[in-house]
């Protein structure tokens, strides 16, 4: 894999490390973390300045009898689900995304596929499978969208992102992503809001995106 060059915000991470993403974006850093030291190293750092403060706080006196009341209660419960491993190209949190299960995709024209992960209030989390050298409908964006390349590389006006780069466009940006002739483009998306496509028949088949 070469050098990932585009990483997570500031904000980004100290979102993700004090859990106050919404659920799809948790999804795309969770991923990127996974594939990025960079970040990671960033991560733990910010992680330490978290636990240092809260150690600060004083613990909750707990009686003997609480503590035995409280450690019975931990050996009842169920055991945690077992974590679900990274596979080929998918990081851990894709495939907990994913179910465990290799993704199901959808033709959405223009040999362009998708698998919707998740699609709530919180925004909508999806994969996406452009064909090489195939551009995704141009759009803009209502609100915040993250594009995490997983395999092979797309190109906008912000620049190239290939394998592990992630891409953080807002209401200011308006782009038209195009994978890379070297092969398809697979990444993991997610937005806050609808994306606004431009061309009419984009618009009509928004339905089908879902997003
Ligand atoms: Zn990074």
């Amino acid at each position: 894999m070469t050098a990932i060059t585009h990483h997570l915000s500031d904000a980004l991470l100290d979102g993700y490390v004090t859990g106050c993403l919404a659920q799809p974006f948790a999804v795309v850093a969770a991923a990127h973390l996974s594939l990025c030291d960079a970040c990671r190293a960033r991560a733990e750092t910010a992680d330490m300045l978290g636990g240092a403060m809260l150690d600060r706080i004083a613990p909750a006196d707990v009686s003997q009898g609480g503590r035995d009341r409280m450690m019975a209660a931990l050996d009842l419960a169920p055991p945690p689900p077992q974590p679900i491993a990274a596979s080929g190209i998918f990081p851990a949190p894709v495939m907990q995304a994913l179910g465990g299960r290799p993704p199901k995709w959808r033709m959405l024209g223009g040999g362009i596929r998708q698998v919707i992960l998740s699609a709530d209030v919180d925004g909508s989390l999806r994969l996406l499978y452009i064909p090489p050298g195939r551009a995704v409908p141009e759009h803009s964006h209502g609100g915040l969208e993250l594009t995490l390349v997983l395999q092979g590389s797309f190109a906008d006006s912000e620049g190239r992102f290939g394998p592990g780069d992630l891409e953080i466009a807002d209401d200011d940006v308006d782009h038209q992503p195009t994978a890379g002739v070297e092969g398809p483009c697979i990444c993991l998306a997610a937005t806050d809001a609808p994306l606004r496509f431009r061309a009419m028949i984009p618009r009509l088949l928004q339905p089908l995106f879902r997003i």
